[in-house]
């Protein structure tokens, strides 16, 4: 934590609540490591899914002109909003132009809704564990944090109103990834989905739905999203990325909410870039026109549905009744639950020594529920190097628990 003491500057109270992400700083961790690491830490696609081609080819067509770099509308670029509409078009995210701000990537989303609902002490609830840098977001805008339990149906309902109920006021937000989340892989059952949309609608709460990964589904049958099911109530606010499914770097992303949120959205944006970065929207647009998106897809879901599959075999191999884990239909993460014996937080210098990170489970709780859990990203790291980082990672518990 950062304090004006420690700056000897007049720094905003808030900044007290600026938390910072574990995620990041292991990253930088692990840049600075030399030796030969399995990275099952980061959310990152495979590199093999970048499609740097195709991109480089829209670089061609899309920025040739100084036009390409100029200031551009804060709402978003006319040309890469009427290409996403059609990509929407027919998929449980299908939508409408006056509902859509183009954002830098998801994280902007997230900033912009805490920016818009969020009041110093008010009630949120995150799921346990959550999303790291969206329950951080909140705190950053001074929220007052409940964590609420999630099972292999996604968030439990039951957890949510007893939450409430000790906290005797609804939550001004419910924040839910609900597709294959962030970490644990499981998803919100539709019945979840309904009664989460009900009982918000009873609390006059708003729905922060986180759905980064709902694109990238491997396996079982699709669940319509919580956009959808709201069938146009305002209550739901829908973040969405295009991190996952073109490139995290570009970061362009999208939140589709109520029209009348539009122009406010507008103005709270224009105070974090004004304009929203114009050679990128056209990179994604170019990419999109192109026609290549949905074989893409196609590829994507086969190739991470191979690595989900290697890395269940191999946890299987290694680690059959020492701990569980899920198993998800889709997105990049599984969630590892040890008994506690196995402190994953100290477990983490050994076993990047041994050559696999991962990030540890209370990274994902802000009341640090989770000593004995990891996460792990099946998603970009190849099947033969998934076997090798899953048996590092088993070295590393042995060596940890001694001989
Ligand atoms: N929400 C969730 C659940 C995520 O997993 C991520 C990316 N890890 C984001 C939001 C942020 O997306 P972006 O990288 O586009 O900002």
């Amino acid at each position: 934590m950062t304090s004006a003491a420690t700056t000897g500057l007049p720094l905003a109270s808030r900044t007290d609540l600026l938390v910072g992400s574990v995620i990041d700083s292991s990253t930088s961790l692990l840049a600075r490591q030399t030796h030969d690491i399995v990275r099952f830490a980061m959310g990152s696609p495979a590199a093999e899914a970048i499609p740097t081609e195709a991109l480089a080819e829209a670089a061609r067509t899309e920025l040739g002109t100084p036009a390409s770099y100029d200031y551009a509308a804060t709402e978003g670029d006319p040309g890469l909003r009427a290409a996403l509409l059609e990509m929407l078009a027919g998929t449980t995210d299908a939508t409408t132009d006056e509902r859509l701000t183009i954002t830098a990537g998801g994280m902007q989303g997230l900033d912009l809704a805490a920016k818009l609902f969020i009041d110093p002490g008010d009630l949120v609830t995150v799921e346990s564990p959550t999303y790291t840098n969206g329950s951080a977001t909140a705190l950053a805008y001074q929220a007052e944090l409940a964590e609420i339990e999630v099972d292999e149906d996604g968030m439990s309902i039951d957890a949510l109103r007893a939450a409430v109920d000790r906290a005797g006021r609804p939550p001004k937000v419910i924040y839910t990834v609900p597709t294959f989340q962030n970490p644990s892989g499981t998803s919100m059952s539709l019945d979840r989905r309904r009664e989460l949309l009900e009982l918000a609608r009873s609390w006059g709460s708003v729905v922060l739905d986180d759905d980064p990964y709902g694109m990238l589904r491997f396996a079982g049958d699709p669940v319509p999203s919580l956009h959808e099911l709201a069938d146009g109530d305002p209550l739901v606010f829908s973040v969405r990325t295009f991190s996952k499914i073109v490139a995290p770097g570009l970061r362009v992303g999208w939140v589709d909410a109520d029209p009348s949120l539009a122009q406010l959205l507008i103005h709270a944006k224009q105070s974090m870039d004004t304009c929203t970065n114009l050679p990128a929207q056209r990179l994604v647009a170019g990419f999109l026109r192109s026609g290549r998106l949905e074989v893409h897809l196609a590829e994507q879901r086969e190739e991470y549905r191979r690595r989900k599959d290697t890395m269940q075999q191999a946890l299987a191999e290694h680690f059959s009744g020492r701990a569980t884990w899920t198993d998800p239909e889709g997105g990049f993460f599984l969630w590892v639950s040890f008994d506690e014996q196995v402190d994953t937080e100290a477990l983490f210098e050994t076993a990047l020594a041994e050559g696999v990170a991962y990030i540890p489970g209370n990274a994902f709780s802000p009341a640090r529920r989770f000593p004995h859990d990891l996460r792990l990203c099946f998603a970009s790291t190849p099947t033969d190097r998934i076997h090798e980082g899953v048996a590092r990672l088993a070295r590393a518990v042995d060596v940890a628990a001694g001989p």
